[in-house]
């Protein structure tokens, strides 16, 4: 297996609670299996924030929140030639998507943002402002699935995912013996 070239990988985490990177942990000591078989390129894993060569594999976490997720997740898609979104906020938007829920108001995304910071029950937002300082990314009107904005390879389900079927997905992936998920790693009930 150590006779194979090793492929280069890198990861991003966009909008999600960063779960799903702790769950590549999870691999445990096969880590050390794993990465007789990779190099980890830009990845919050090196600290690496951009690429410094063409990757094979891209895993993102995390769906698309705002304006540097977009940008982040296009620049995947151009050093990266398969791409995986990891967990559902990367599939469907996950948990930060339950704002894209409210629909009864004529400014959703203003709604969100007083609640959260402002009127909210347990707020103690002293400055009754929401914050917007110009360093920070501009919001999208709503949260949206990586597979809405650039083309996707891969899903790896789950909130997280197991470390099994990370590990299971890419080891198959890089040793060309993937074929789909067994049935049984991918069932949560
Ligand atoms: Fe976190 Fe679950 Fe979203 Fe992964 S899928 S980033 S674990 S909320």
């Amino acid at each position: 297996m150590s006779e194979l070239p090793k492929a280069r990988i890198a990861t991003a985490s966009l909008a999600g609670c960063f779960g799903c990177h702790m769950a590549i942990l999870d691999i445990d000591e096969r880590l050390i299996e794993l990465m007789k078989l990779v190099d980890v390129d830009r990845s919050p894993l090196t600290d690496k924030k951009k690429f410094t060569e063409r990757c094979d594999i891209g895993i993102i976490e995390g769906g698309c929140c705002n304006e540097e997720n977009v940008h982040v997740l296009h620049d995947f898609r151009r050093n990266c030639d398969i791409l995986i979104a990891l967990g559902q906020c990367a599939i469907m938007g996950g948990l930060p998507a339950m704002r894209n829920a409210i629909m009864h108001s004529d400014a959703p995304l203003r709604e969100c943002l007083d609640e959260a910071y402002i009127t909210g029950k347990y707020i103690r937002n002293t400055t009754h402002n929401v914050p917007n300082d110009p360093a920070l990314p501009l919001l999208l009107d709503e949260v949206y699935p990586c597979s809405q904005v650039v083309e996707i390879d891969y899903q790896i389900p789950g909130c997280a995912p197991t470390g099994d079927v990370i590990f299971d997905t890419l080891f198959k992936l890089l040793t060309g013996k993937f074929r789909g998920f067994e049935r049984e790693m991918i069932r949560f009930d």
